[in-house]
């Protein structure tokens, strides 16, 4: 089996992933930012889209959505939780749903906090996750509805899958998360080098997503509740590691 993955920019800083079975000829999409570059590159690869996945129902997630499901009759997937926000899901996920698409398994992760149904989607045994508006590199998405310590609590069963886990993210943010990062750790050489390699990509117009659990527990500040530096310069050096996430998240909605 040879899962294909193709990450398409759309609106201003959005992200959708297509993930083409070349054994099957099945296809997936994650989320629906914008039907025109989606189905543009669908045209280009010649791939019929067989599965939509929403992990929530924000307007830059689902407003392409009508439009690929008229043109393919694909099945779309979402979040139980939503389904009143969400027009034309035909599969409803909670916590802990498995199934099958083209072969891979795919197993469901309620990631509330963003929004409060928020699901993310896992592929254990091709170590991939899609973490839509949850875990973004070198960042998180903003408590829209829920609290920090919902958001805590998803981002921590994120950061228990397999360090080698590659995720996608719903936005292009990097390089401000990673220039925010480093005033909270400065000295955190990991986090140098990611701000050097990041500025250098989007210099060069390259998408800085996808990365790995692995790379944001070094370097993801919304990660970083056990970092001796971290603490200090926010002065919470006995806090609860939510406490810590709590504060961070406050942090960059400020600035
Ligand atoms: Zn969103
Ligand atoms: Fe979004």
């Amino acid at each position: 089996m040879t899962l294909e993955l193709i990450q398409i920019p759309c609106l201003t800083d959005n992200y959708t992933v297509l993930g083409h079975e070349t054994e099957t000829g099945e296809t997936f999409c994650i989320d629906a930012p914008d039907a025109r570059p989606i189905l543009s590159t669908l045209a280009e690869k010649n791939w019929k889209l067989t599965h939509l996945f929403i992990t929530h129902h924000h307007k830059d997630h689902v407003q392409g959505l009508d439009q690929l499901k008229k043109q393919f009759n694909c099945k779309v997937y979402g979040p139980t939780k939503e389904s009143d926000k969400i027009i034309g899901l035909d599969e409803l996920l909670i916590e802990g749903d498995t199934f099958n698409f083209a072969g891979h398994n795919v197993s469901i992760i309620e990631t509330p906090g963003h929004t409060l149904g928020h699901i993310c989607y896992h592929l254990p045994d091709d170590r991939l996750l899609f973490s839509g508006d949850t875990l973004f590199v070198g960042g998180c998405g903003r408590l829209f509805e829920g609290t920090p310590a919902d958001m805590w609590s998803s981002l921590s069963k994120l950061m228990a899958l397999p360090g080698e886990t590659t995720f996608y993210c719903g936005h292009e943010y990097t390089l401000s998360n990673v220039e925010f990062a480093m005033k909270l750790e400065p000295n955190n050489i990991d986090l140098q080098t990611r701000l050097h390699e990041v500025r250098e990509k989007r210099a060069a117009n390259q998408p800085t997503v996808p990365s790995t659990i692995e790379n944001e527990l070094k370097t993801n500040p919304f990660l970083r509740s056990s970092s001796q530096e971290l603490r200090a310069n926010l002065k919470l050096e006995t806090a609860s590691d939510e406490a810590v996430f709590t504060q961070v998240r406050h942090l960059k909605d400020q600035g």
